[in-house]
Order: structure tokens, then C-alpha cells, then sequence
């Protein structure tokens, strides 16, 4: 049995809307991963099946590995089809944000869904969320939005009408954002949601299968070509991995291909710190990843203009590949003033 975390009046909210409101959006932040795609296209299928209009408009496109979700054929990148995606904004009298925290988060998106007149409701994990949305349902001790969705389903009365395909949308956000239960993953309730979703009829080994453990050859080769010339700091118990353009197209790199790969260093015993820095078409995407208490969502957000979770986060720099590894050098210090002061603290 699962106890009670959302608030009453926030579900009661969210429960009015929907008695009064027919045409729904939802939408999740850019690049989208499994938990902002999962928790989209499960609350999706949950709400097609109470006869709801549902559409699901994401910033850009969904990588390749959640193209095996059930019903991601149906999602409407903004990047792609920007008139449709708008039309939909503007129309919609219900926006469900789901993953994420800040307006700028959804990128180019931004300006249609800020000024679209829907009543607003975030439903996410990371910490600090702005005040955009109408009703905020804000939980960042979950793992993920998808088990934060799961909670609010069942709190609306829904978990009867959560099949199986939103069943296996929902899995699938709760077993990325935590490595596949292997990290943010002591909560007794999570595995209590898997029992209700295995009840629904998902494979959970398929899902896993599909959604994380398939890669092509040049995937593969280009992980191990990224781990090979990883560099480590053993002093700040610190790695770093980088891949240029040039060294990803190499590799014919494809959007996703790099999943996964910023957690390898971790596996180094006394390693705590790692940072990954891919040089995209348009900027410096950075992802960050730590152990224990070490915040790497404020290192993101002071040196990198990003954010996320305490474990896991990343952000972006208008600059050249090696700008942004001098970058990453500064904030060496800054985990050293954070082991420290840990330290002293215990
Ligand atoms: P990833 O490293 O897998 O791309 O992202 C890990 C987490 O970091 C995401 O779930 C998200 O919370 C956060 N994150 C990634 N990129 C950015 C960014 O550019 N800005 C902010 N604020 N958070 C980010
Ligand atoms: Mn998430």
C-alpha cells in the first residue's frame, strides 16, 4: 500500500480541471529522456482511455531508443511541426508539464507555452521549480516523474483506467532516471508501483532490453573510444570524458548514442565526480554525474548554466570544447570546498 505524498488540494485541483476540461496537452522538457517521454505518453494513454483530447508536444525530438514506446509515434515535436505544436498550445485548456522545472527548459519552445492560456499543472522531481504552472506538484525526493505520476494517478481515482501501454511508459521513466535501479532507488514504494505495473501486464526484462541495453556497433565503438581517453583527476576524485564534433561524426553520431556514457568513471573505485562534455551542433552540452553528497546540480548551475539533481545533472556553454574543459578545471576546486566542508560538517 502506498501512503499518501501529494497534497489533497493539489489532487483536488488537478481532479476539477479535468471534470471541466476536454483538450489537453502535455508536454516535458527538451532532449527528452525516459522519464519526461515516459511519464508524457503514460499520462497520455491514462487520459485517452476517460475520453480525454490528449497531445503530446515535445521541444525536439524523442531519441531513437523510445521509439519502441508505445505511442510515440503520436508526439508532436515543436521543433519539427511548430505551427501544429503551437496550434495545440494556444487551444489547449489543460498543459501538463511533466520533468521538468523551468520555463527554459523547453527551449524555443518557451514563449508559446508561457503565453498559452491553459491552466498549467508541473508535475516533476528536480528542485526549486519556478512559479509557471497553475498547481505545482513538486516532489524532488521522488526518483523520477513517472513515479511521481504513477502516486497521482492513483490519487484521481485513475489506477483502473492506467493500461498497459501506459503501464510500460511509466516503467520506463523509473528505471532510467535511476540506472536501472541501480542508483536513487532505496524506496520501498517504487517496487510496490513495479508490482501494480507488472500486474498491468509489462515485461519489465523487454523494456530494459529495448530502452537500455541496445546499442550498434558504432555506439559501442564510440563509448569505448570516449572511456579510452578519459582523463582522471584522482586528487578531486574526478573524471572527465569530452568528444568533439569531428571525433562524433567520426562515429556517425546520432542523437542518444551517448546515453549512459558519464556514468562509466563512477564505476572507478574513489571516483565521485564525473563530468562528460560533447561538442553539439549548436553549443557545449555538458552532463554531470557524483556520488554521495556531492551536489553536482550546483556546480551545474554555477559553472556549467545548467541544473538537475543532486547526482545527476548537466547544462549547456556558448563556447569552443576547450573553453569549456578549462571550465570544467575550475570547478575542481569548488568540489574540493565541497569534500571539505562535508568533512568538516560530519
Ligand atoms: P543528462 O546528463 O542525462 O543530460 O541530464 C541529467 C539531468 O540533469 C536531467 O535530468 C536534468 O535534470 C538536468 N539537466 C541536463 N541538462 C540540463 C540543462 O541544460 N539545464 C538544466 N537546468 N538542467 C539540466
Ligand atoms: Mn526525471
Amino acid at each position: 500500500m502506498l501512503q499518501p505524498l501529494i497534497e489533497e488540494s493539489k489532487v483536488k485541483a488537478v481532479r476539477k480541471l479535468l471534470e471541466e476540461n476536454d483538450r489537453i496537452v502535455i508536454t516535458c522538457h527538451m532532449s527528452p529522456d525516459g522519464d519526461a517521454v515516459g511519464s508524457s505518453l503514460g499520462l497520455m494513454h491514462t487520459l485517452s482511455k476517460i475520453g480525454k483530447d490528449v497531445h503530446v508536444v515535445t521541444p525536439d525530438r524523442i531519441p531513437d531508443s523510445l521509439r519502441c514506446l508505445p505511442g510515440a509515434k503520436e508526439i508532436v515535436p515543436y521543433s519539427k511541426y511548430t505551427d501544429f505544436a503551437s496550434k495545440l498550445l494556444r487551444e489547449a485548456e489543460v498543459i501538463f508539464c511533466l520533468d521538468f522545472n523551468a520555463l527554459y527548459r523547453v527551449d524555443r519552445m518557451s514563449d508559446a507555452l508561457a503565453s498559452a492560456t491553459a491552466k498549467k499543472v508541473l508535475v516533476d522531481h528536480h528542485e526549486n521549480p519556478e512559479d509557471f504552472a497553475d498547481i505545482i506538484i513538486s516532489y524532488p525526493r521522488q526518483s523520477s516523474t513517472c513515479a511521481l505520476l504513477f502516486r497521482l494517478l492513483c490519487r484521481l481515482e485513475l489506477f483502473g483506467m492506467i493500461g498497459r501501454k501506459a503501464a510500460t511508459c511509466i516503467y520506463t521513466g523509473m528505471m532510467t532516471d535511476t540506472g536501472n535501479f541501480s542508483y536513487n532507488s532505496n524506496d520501498p514504494d517504487l517496487y510496490v508501483i513495479i508490482a501494480e505495473l507488472i500486474r498491468k501486464g509489462i515485461n519489465k526484462d523487454e523494456i530494459y532490453k529495448k530502452v537500455m541495453d541496445t546499442k550498434s556497433l558504432n555506439v559501442l565503438k564510440l563509448h569505448s573510444y570516449a572511456i579510452a581517453n578519459m582523463r582522471v583527476f584522482e586528487e578531486q576524485k574526478a573524471a572527465l570524458i569530452t568528444l568533439s564534433a569531428e571525433e562524433l561524426k567520426k562515429f556517425n553520431y546520432r542523437k542518444g548514442d551517448t546515453e549512459g556514457l558519464v556514468n562509466v568513471p563512477l564505476s572507478i573505485p574513489g571516483i565521485i565526480y564525473s563530468v562528460f562534455i560533447r561538442e553539439d551542433e549548436r553549443e557545449i552540452k555538458i552532463s554531470s554525474r557524483s556520488k554521495g553528497d556531492l551536489r553536482v546540480n550546483d556546480i551545474c548551475e554555477k559553472f556549467f548554466n545548467g541544473g538537475g539533481h543532486i547526482n545527476a545533472s548537466g547544462g549547456e556553454l556558448n563556447c569552443s570544447l576547450e573553453e569549456a574543459v578549462d571550465i570544467f578545471m575550475l570547478t575542481l576546486p569548488e568540489v574540493e570546498r565541497q569534500l571539505l566542508d562535508k568533512l568538516k560538517q560530519k
